[in-house]
C-alpha cells in the first residue's frame, strides 16, 4: 500500500472546488509513453495550471499500470527540477470498470479514480459506486463517476448507442453513492469521428463538418439540482483540422474526422464543469508531426528525431488547450 502523499500528488476535492468558483476547468490529458508525459508536465509547469494525468484500460495495458505509476512519481520531481515549487498533479484511473481494478490504484498510488458503471442498470451503478468511494475514502482518494452514455470509441470504452444524463436522477446517484466528481453525457463523444455526416452540417467553403452543439440545457438543469457540484465532460477533444489536414497530406487517411468546437468547451469550462477530457488531439498532433518527418525525411531512423518534434506539438496544443479552452492556466 502506497499513498500518493508520499508521492507528491494531490487528489482533486480541493481543485474541482476552485475551479467551480472560479469559473475554469482542469485538463486531464491521457497518457501512454514518456513523450506525452513529458510534453503535458512542461505544459503544465509552464503555465502553472492544475492538471490530471490520465490512465486508461488501453494505457494499462499497453505501458503497465505500474511503470505508469512510477513515471507520474517522476513527474512530480520534474516539474520541481522545471521550477513548479508546489506542482498541483493527480494520478487518475480513467473509466476504471471494476472494484477490484479501482482498489488496486487506490493501493498503488493513484489519488483519484473513475467507476464507470454508466452501462449497468441504474441501482447496480450505484451499489458500484458506493462500493468504491468507500474504500477510496478511507486514503483520501477521490472518485469519479458516470451517469449517462457516451457515444464513440475510446481505448475500450464503446457504445453503440448514447443517452443524455437524466437530470432527475443525479440528486439521488450523487447523495447515495458518496461520489466526488459526476461524468455526464450532453453530447461529447469519444475519439476522432465523434459525429456521423448526418449528423452535421457541411461548410460550404471548406467542405468540413460542422458538429451539432451540445445539449447545454442539459447541463444547466444538472447545475440547478447539484448546485457548485464538480461535473466532468469527456470525450472532448476538438479534432482540430490542421493536423487532419497535415495527416491527410502525408499519406494518412482520416476523411470526415471532427470534434467538439474549443468555443463551446469554453462555454462549459465556464459552468460547474470542472474537468474536460483531452486524448484524441494529442493523438492526432503525435500523428500529425510523425507522418510529416517520415514524408519529408525518409531517411531518418532515429527516433528521437521524430518523437521529439511530436513531443514539441503535443505541449503546444498542451498549453493551448490550457490558456485559450480551459483557463486554467496561473491557478497552480
Ligand atoms: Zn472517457
Amino acid at each position: 500500500m502506497v499513498s500518493y502523499k508520499e508521492l507528491g500528488l494531490v487528489n482533486t476535492r480541493e481543485m474541482f472546488a476552485k475551479a467551480v468558483a472560479g469559473g475554469y476547468a482542469i485538463p486531464a490529458f491521457n497518457f501512454n509513453n514518456m513523450e506525452q508525459l513529458q510534453a503535458i508536465i512542461k505544459a503544465a509547469a509552464t503555465k502553472r495550471s492544475p492538471v490530471i494525468l490520465q490512465v486508461s484500460k488501453g494505457a494499462r495495458s499497453y505501458a503497465n499500470q505500474t511503470l505508469l505509476r512510477y513515471m507520474a512519481q517522476g513527474a512530480v520531481e520534474y516539474a520541481k527540477e522545471l521550477g513548479w515549487e508546489n506542482p498541483q498533479i493527480v494520478l487518475h484511473l480513467d473509466h476504471g470498470d471494476t472494484f477490484e481494478t479501482c482498489k488496486s490504484c487506490v493501493d498503488m498510488g493513484f489519488s483519484s479514480v473513475m467507476i464507470d458503471g454508466s452501462a449497468l442498470p441504474y441501482d447496480e451503478n450505484v451499489a458500484l459506486t458506493k462500493k468504491v468511494v468507500e474504500y477510496a475514502h478511507q486514503f483520501d482518494v477521490t472518485v469519479e463517476a458516470e451517469l449517462g452514455v457516451l457515444a464513440g470509441v475510446e481505448d475500450e470504452v464503446a457504445a453503440e448507442e448514447s443517452h443524455y444524463t437524466r437530470p432527475e436522477e443525479v440528486i439521488d446517484f450523487t447523495s447515495k453513492t458518496g461520489c466526488d466528481s459526476l461524468a455526464i453525457s450532453i453530447g461529447t463523444s469519444h475519439g476522432a469521428y465523434k459525429f456521423k455526416p448526418e449528423q452535421c452540417t457541411r461548410d460550404p467553403k471548406t467542405g468540413i463538418l460542422i458538429p451539432p452543439p451540445l445539449a447545454f440545457d442539459v447541463l444547466a438543469e444538472i447545475e440547478k439540482k447539484l448546485p457548485g457540484f464538480p461535473i466532468v465532460l469527456h470525450g472532448s477533444s476538438s479534432v482540430p483540422q490542421e493536423y487532419v489536414k497535415i495527416i491527410n497530406e502525408n499519406g494518412g487517411k482520416l476523411p470526415d474526422a471532427v470534434g467538439i468546437p474549443e468555443e463551446q468547451l469554453r462555454k462549459a469550462a465556464k459552468s460547474a464543469v470542472c474537468k474536460i477530457n483531452i486524448d484524441s488531439d494529442s493523438r492526432l498532433a503525435m500523428t500529425a508531426i510523425v507522418r510529416k518527418v517520415f514524408n519529408e525525411k525518409p531517411g531518418e531512423f532515429d527516433p528521437r528525431k521524430y518523437l521529439g518534434p511530436a513531443r514539441d506539438e503535443m505541449q503546444k496544443l498542451y498549453e493551448h488547450k490550457i490558456v485559450n479552452v480551459l483557463g486554467s492556466d496561473g491557478k497552480a
